[in-house]
């Protein structure tokens, strides 16, 4: 049915890659292209199959983008290489008519701010252009999004308090590590807290808030209030909203290693010089942690995700749970890879198959939930992150 290219071969590109190969009666041409392209060719071995065609691509050079579109002539390109690359890949997307789909919004190298603004300025020029960009379809941002078009649209007249749960009881064994790549990884949770609530922002310092959730089939974890970008695109789309907070689970382990490195200097994004040489300090302790796409072997426990909502229907309050839990084990048995990137990666994919069935296709750029959410439900289920869910309970929150 289609051509998709993949970029980026991270921990995220694998379960793509493996995720696009099993359903090649949409995908009917794959190729995996990144910077490094034995990294791409050692994914395609272990698909197997000749499935998958590799190249080699700097994804912050326009011109080398518009070369390889040209050549493999892709329908669709999935952006899983990092957020820096988001811009320059959209700009491809226009010069040689290539849709889109990412898991990340843009940030500038230089500044660890993550917002739509700078992707939503694309809107005219993809709408002109007849095609369809994909903003934020990993896990959260992603089917976090497709998850509250989902209570919109069956469960709620009006939604009103929204809190987006993301807990990771899985154990790597590993003293520090982070589940994808360090460097936006320590980017985010280092930031600011902040939520929206009455119509304006309100900023916390990081970490400053936080009590402990039950989680389903994990138990209770202590939760942290964290900005996340979802948060922006879900206030703006729905309007009803009073309250929208995002809480993620952190180890002490975690933040302690967190506070040191922060602490010493290491999470600095300004370069440096040393021995004569120029490093960003992040870069450097990103080449010395361990590659979030290679923890996947002895990974146990699981990833709980989730959005817990409180609203109205029929003019009655209502609560309602939505949530997926994924083992670390059964997505490195599935694609070699641990449960933080087959939770991303999945989801991508399954973003690409609504594109490639006129499912999830309109000229402009969109996030998730401005497309119809029923068949990336259903599809969630059909493709290894089937959803649960549990209606007028205590929400906790
Ligand atoms: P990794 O660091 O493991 O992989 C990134 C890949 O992109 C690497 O293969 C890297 O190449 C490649 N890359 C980096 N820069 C370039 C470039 N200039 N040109 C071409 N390729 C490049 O990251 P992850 O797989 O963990 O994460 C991938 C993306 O997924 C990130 O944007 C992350 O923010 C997002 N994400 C989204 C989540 C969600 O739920 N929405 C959750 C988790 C992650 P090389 O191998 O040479 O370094």
């Amino acid at each position: 049915m289609g051509k998709v290219l993949i970029i980026g071969a991270g921990g995220v590109g694998t379960v793509v890659a493996h995720k696009v190969a099993q359903n090649s009666d949409v995908f009917t041409e794959i190729m995996l292209a990144s910077r490094t392209k034995a990294k791409c060719d050692a994914i395609a071995e272990a698909i197997g199959g000749n499935k998958i065609k590799t190249a080699q691509v700097d994804a912050d050079n326009v011109d080398e983008l518009i070369a390889l579109f040209r050549s493999f002539q892709p329908e669709l390109v999935i952006n899983v290489a990092l957020p820096y690359q988001d811009l320059t890949i959209m700009d491809a997307c226009l010069a040689c008519g290539v849709n889109y789909l990412d898991t990340a919004n843009y940030e500038p190298l230089d500044e660890a701010k993550f917002e739509y603004k700078w992707q939503w300025a694309y809107q005219d020029r993809f709408k002109k252009a007849g095609l369809t960009a994909i903003l934020g379809c990993g896990f959260d941002p992603g089917v976090t999004g497709v998850y509250t078009a989902y209570a919109a649209k069956h469960h709620f007249d009006e939604i009103h308090y929204l809190d987006i749960v993301d807990c990771n009881a899985g154990d790597h064994g590993k003293a520090f590590a982070t589940n994808f790549n360090p460097e936006i990884n320590i980017r985010e949770v280092t930031q600011k807290g902040k939520y929206w609530e009455n119509g304006k922002w309100i900023t916390t310092e990081p970490h400053e808030i936080h009590k402990p959730l039950t989680y389903p089939n994990i138990g209770p974890k202590e939760s942290y209030l964290i900005y996340h970008e979802e948060l922006e695109s879900l206030t703006k789309n729905f309007p009803t909203i009073k309250r929208a907070r995002f809480w993620m689970t952190f180890g002490q382990e975690y933040l302690t290693h967190l506070r040191v490195i922060q602490n010493i200097g290491m999470a600095r994004i300004d370069p440096i010089m040393y021995n004569g040489v120029e490093i960003v300090p992040i870069q450097f302790l990103k080449a010395v942690l361990p590659n979030p796409g290679e923890l996947g072997e002895n990974y146990t426990g699981e990833t709980s995700i989730g959005c817990r909502i409180r609203g109205i229907k029929d003019g009655k309050e209502k609560t309602y749970y939505v949530y997926n839990n994924c083992s670390h084990h059964a997505a490195y048995e599935e694609t070699g890879a641990q449960g933080v990137s087959y939770t991303t990666g999945v989801p991508a994919m399954i973003g690409a198959l609504m594109f490639m069935k006129g499912l999830w296709r309109k000229p402009g750029v969109y996030n998730v939930e401005e497309f119809d959410p029923d068949p990336f439900m259903t599809a969630l289920n059909e493709q290894g992150l089937p959803w649960h869910e549990q209606v007028n309970i205590d929400l906790e929150l």
